[in-house]
C-alpha cells in the first residue's frame, strides 16, 4: 500500500496494534494504548481508528462474530459433531496490510486470522455446545474473506473391520466404469454404511487384496470402510454388521470405529498368508512327483518379475520371495490340490504356472509339466507374524 494512505482500523484491529495480548485488558486500554504507541512512533497520521464497516482489515467482521455464526449454522445442518476447529483464509490485500503494519512498528502485532479464529470458535462453541478441537475435529469451518462465505469440511468416519469372501468373481474395489449393480466388497460394505450414515461416497482401504477369482476364507482381511461426508456419526455398529452380512458372497466382523491413521497402518502392514489352490495338468498327476517338487519348494527363495498380468500398472522388477511351505493335500487324475504358505508379497498364481519363466522356480518347473490353476483360495493371514 502507498504511503500516503490513511489505514482505517476498527476498535478491534487498532487495539491489537498495542501489542499487548492479555485478554483482561479491556478493548478500550488496548486502544488507548494503540493510540499513545502510534503518536510516539510517528504514526498517528497514517494510521487511526474508524467505524467498523471501514476497516481496512476485517472488514468489519470482528463485530459480527454472532451474523457469522448465523450463516454457519445451517451450512452445518444435520451433520452430527462433536468437536470442530475453526479457520479463516485472508485476501493478499489483508496480508499486505498486516505485513505494512509490522514493518512500520517494528513487531508483529496478533494477527486477525488469531483474533477471528478465537472469537468466532468461543461464540460458535457457546451457540451449539460442541467442543473445539486441534488435533482431530469433526468439523472444520473455514470463514474464507475473498467470497465473504464459509467452507464447511466433515472428517469422513471411517470404520474397522474384518471381511470374508465366500464367493468367487467379486473384486475388492468398485470398477470406475463398470454399469449397473456392483457386487465388490466395497460397494456392499459402502453401500451399507452409507444408508446409516446418510453419507455422499465411501471408500475401501483394504490390507492388501486378492484377485477377483480368488476367495478370502479363515480369518479374513483386514479394511477400513470410510464414509465421506457422513450426516450420522454414531451408528449402530451391530445393524451395519448385520445388514452386510446378508449378503452371500461377503460377511465381516469386528466392526469398530477407526481413523485415518488405522488407514495408514493397515494399507502398510504386510503378512505372511496361506493358500489352498486347486491345479490341472494336461495329463493325470504323478502325486510322487509332485510331491518332491512341492517339497522342492518349501523353503526356498524364488524370484518372480513383475506378472505380465499387472505390468501396465507396477513396475516390472524382480522380487525376492520365500515359500514357507508347500504340500499337496490330494491328487485326483489332472487335478491336485496344494497347501501353500508363503511370504507377503509373493504371486501365487505365478509360482505356481511360473508365467513362462518369469517366476523361477515355479511348481511346474519343479514338476516338470504345466500346471494351471483352477481355484485359488487365501485360508489364513498371518497377522501373529508366525
Ligand atoms: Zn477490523
Amino acid at each position: 500500500m502507498q504511503e500516503t494512505d490513511r489505514l482505517i482500523l476498527c476498535k478491534h484491529c487498532f487495539a491489537r496494534l498495542s501489542g499487548i495480548k492479555d485478554s483482561s485488558v479491556s478493548t478500550e486500554e488496548r486502544e488507548k494504548s494503540s493510540s499513545s504507541l502510534l503518536f510516539d512512533r510517528g504514526l498517528a497520521g497514517q494510521i487511526s481508528s474508524g467505524n467498523s464497516e471501514a476497516c481496512a482489515l476485517c472488514h468489519g467482521i470482528l463485530d459480527r462474530i454472532e451474523d457469522l455464526c448465523d450463516a454457519v449454522i445451517p451450512q452445518i445442518g444435520e451433520r452430527e459433531f462433536d468437536t470442530f476447529l475453526v479457520g479463516c483464509s485472508l485476501t493478499p490485500e489483508q496480508e499486505d496490510i498486516e505485513n505494512f503494519l509490522k514493518d512500520k512498528l517494528k513487531f508483529e502485532p496478533e494477527k486477525l486470522k488469531k483474533e477471528l479464529n478465537r472469537k468466532l470458535g468461543v461464540a460458535f462453541q457457546n451457540r451449539t455446545g460442541k467442543e473445539v478441537s486441534f488435533d482431530d475435529p469433526d468439523i472444520i469451518i473455514n470463514f474464507d474473506f475473498t467470497y465473504a462465505s464459509f467452507k464447511i469440511q466433515v472428517k469422513p468416519l471411517y470404520i474397522f473391520g474384518i471381511y470374508r469372501k465366500l464367493k468367487r468373481g467379486v473384486p475388492q474395489t468398485r470398477w470406475i466404469h463398470r454399469s449397473g449393480e456392483d457386487d465388490s466388497v466395497e460397494a456392499q460394505i459402502g453401500r451399507c454404511l452409507n444408508l446409516l450414515t446418510m453419507g455422499e461416497e465411501f471408500h475401501l482401504h483394504g490390507s492388501g487384496r486378492e484377485d477377483v477369482d480368488v476367495r478370502m476364507l479363515g480369518n479374513g482381511r483386514e479394511f477400513v470402510i470410510e464414509s465421506v461426508d457422513p450426516r450420522k456419526r454414531k451408528i449402530n455398529l451391530d445393524e451395519l454388521q448385520s445388514a452386510i452380512n446378508t449378503s452371500d458372497s461377503i460377511s465381516v466382523s469386528g466392526l469398530r470405529y477407526s481413523s485415518k491413521k488405522e488407514v495408514i497402518r493397515i494399507k502398510s502392514s504386510a503378512f505372511n498368508k496361506s493358500y489352498r489352490a486347486k491345479v490341472l495338468s494336461d495329463s493325470p498327476i504323478d502325486s510322487e512327483r509332485l510331491g518332491n517338487a512341492a517339497l522342492n519348494l518349501t523353503g526356498k527363495d524364488i524370484y518372480q518379475r513383475t506378472p505380465l498380468r499387472v505390468t501396465g500398472s507396477r513396475s516390472d522388477l524382480v522380487r525376492k520371495r520365500q515359500v514357507l511351505s508347500c504340500q499337496p493335500e490330494s491328487v485326483s487324475g489332472n487335478e491336485a490340490v496344494l497347501a501353500i504358505k508363503a511370504e507377503a508379497g509373493t504371486y501365487i498364481k505365478e509360482l505356481i504356472h511360473g508365467d513362462g519363466g518369469r517366476t523361477q522356480p515355479s511348481l511346474s518347473s519343479l514338476y516338470g509339466e504345466e500346471l494351471k490353476v483352477l481355484e485359488l483360495d487365501v485360508i489364513w493371514i498371518h497377522r501373529d507374524g508366525e
